[in-house]
């Protein structure tokens, strides 16, 4: 839908934040991407850490590099944004 922040939604095997640990079995991309692929990066649901897939499609947490990039990527700054925003309204914590 327009103005929708997220883009369409791919269902995977179960892969592991190592973040938080919780089990993930789909990723919506916000890129344009068509499936999640190696060295792309995922921001968790749970806990909006930011990992790496990679060539196995497991997630491992961010080189120093990749975290550096990442911080400094728009696209995922946005994407963690919205991602504490929903968990902060998720757990009532709008005042
Ligand atoms: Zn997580």
């Amino acid at each position: 839908m327009a103005g929708d922040p997220w883009g369409r939604e791919t269902r995977h095997d179960l892969i592991t934040c190592p973040h938080c640990g919780h089990e993930l079995n789909a990723s919506t991309h916000v890129n344009g991407a068509d499936a999640p692929g190696p060295g792309m990066v995922s921001v968790c649901i749970y806990c909006a850490g930011v990992s790496v897939f990679g060539d196995g499609l497991e997630l491992r947490p961010p080189t120093w590099l990749e975290a550096v990039e990442c911080s400094l990527d728009p696209g995922v700054q946005r994407c963690v944004a919205a991602v504490l925003e929903a968990l902060h309204d998720a757990h009532g914590g709008a005042s």
